[in-house]
């Protein structure tokens, strides 16, 4: 195209004039259409000249680097597009036109977070970035190797836990016999010493029997069975059961339900599960009383149950590390497993859970579920 340019260029004085208007109405058409596909494409374009000043940039461009062409337009680079480290996409390996090697990855933190691909392309002495949001396909990736490697770990603990049951209950059973044969022994006072020792080395089998159950539940792969229904419900059910704790410790409870409830499909009995872990962590939270707020709030394409409690809140270090199992903050009385428990399940309903806290001051968690609507159409 270029060279069909310079051609009507170098003849434009011997070109009669309807003829020099006919091709620049052709120009305009080919730069309108241009000017179209730009606008309309996803990635961002932006060019920079040789000197670093911006000469374009479309729509999407303005969109994922956060900034106006219209007042940008001949500014340096380096300004329109603060902390890109501008010379170094500006000077991409000159024998590399289109490759790995002039990509870059750029991190943003505001106004949220977001991966973006700049593969910077030398056009003569002009540069052209090309511009893609690579948050989702990192999340993605990141999810698939997270879930790839608790499912080796899950199999590799379900294993030994499994090898650590059998000996512990012949370790209970000898335990009993041994104290059944204890009790013909005729010192009254090595009898009693006896049987206290063994009664405690049962205790502790119990409690590692108890441990090594309830890791195994972690373990269990969770398989929703998904029915249509009322999140109210099972949300009732889990507050019915748990009231009388509540009673105990001077905790009101509020429970603020939208007139109407979209379908959402759930398996009702995990999904009280994760909402008894929720209102029990609360509850924990709120050693001398407070106030827990239960809201659903129903959005275009998802149903969020928030349970917000004013209670201890959580340090900001620990946030990260909150959904870890066997991370606990409550000693011999927590397990660590619940919040992972919870995770795993709301995933498995095609959903996502979050945490807002402030120390001191209390907690929010939310279970984002996906209306049933919106699923079927992401499935389809
Ligand atoms: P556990 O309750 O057995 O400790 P969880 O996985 O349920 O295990 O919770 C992990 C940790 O997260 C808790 O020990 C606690 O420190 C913190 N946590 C969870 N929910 C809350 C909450 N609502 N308020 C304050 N801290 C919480
Ligand atoms: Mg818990």
């Amino acid at each position: 195209m270029n060279r069909f340019f310079n051609k009507v260029a170098q003849h434009l004085d011997k070109l009669d004039a309807e003829s020099v208007r006919g091709q620049y109405k052709g120009l305009v058409q080919e730069f309108t259409l241009l000017e179209t596909v730009f606008r309309a494409l996803g990635e961002g374009v932006i060019v920079a000249s040789a000197e670093g000043l911006l000469v374009y940039a479309n729509p999407a461009a303005e969109r994922l680097a956060h900034f106006e062409f219209s007042s940008a337009k001949n500014a340096p680079l380096v300004d329109v597009l603060p902390g890109w480290n501008v010379a170094d996409l500006l000077s991409p390996p000159s024998d590399v036109q289109w490759s790995r090697a002039a990509m870059r990855e750029i991190t943003q933190t505001y106004p949220e977070r977001r991966i973006l691909e700049v593969q910077a392309m030398p056009n003569g002495e002009a540069t052209i970035l090309i511009v893609r949001d690579v948050t989702l396909a990192h999340a993605r990736e990141a999810d698939a190797l997270e879930s790839s490697r608790i499912e080796a770990i899950q199999q590799l603990a379900s294993g030994v836990a499994h090898e650590i049951g059998n000996p512990l209950n012949a370790l209970s059973l000898n335990l009993d016999l041994l104290a059944r044969d204890l009790r013909k022994e005729p010192d009254p006072d090595r009898r009693a010493r006896l049987l206290t020792d063994v009664e405690t080395a049962k205790r502790e089998v119990k409690r590692i029997d108890a441990i090594n159950r309830g890791f195994l539940n972690a373990l269990r792969p969770v398989k929703p069975v998904l029915k249509p229904g009322n999140l109210a419900d099972p949300l009732k059910a889990t507050l019915e059961e748990l009231k009388p704790r509540f009673a105990d410790r001077a905790i009101r409870v509020a429970l603020d339900l939208p007139s109407a409830l979209p379908s959402v499909i759930f398996d009702e009995g995990q999904l009280q599960q994760v909402f008894f872990n929720l209102i029990k962590n609360a509850l924990e939270a709120m050693k001398d009383g407070g106030a827990l707020a239960i809201a659903i709030d129903v959005t275009d394409a998802e149903v969020a149950i928030s349970f917000r409690d004013t209670g201890s809140g959580i340090p900001a270090a620990d946030l990260g590390r909150l959904f870890e199992p066997y991370h606990t903050t409550k000693g011999e009385l927590g397990n660590g497993l619940g919040l992972m428990m919870c995770r795993r399940i709301v995933r498995a309903h095609g959903g996502e859970i979050d945490v807002e806290s402030k120390e001191g001051e209390g907690t929010r968690f939310t279970v984002r579920l996906p209306r049933l609507e919106k699923r079927v159409r992401r499935l389809t």
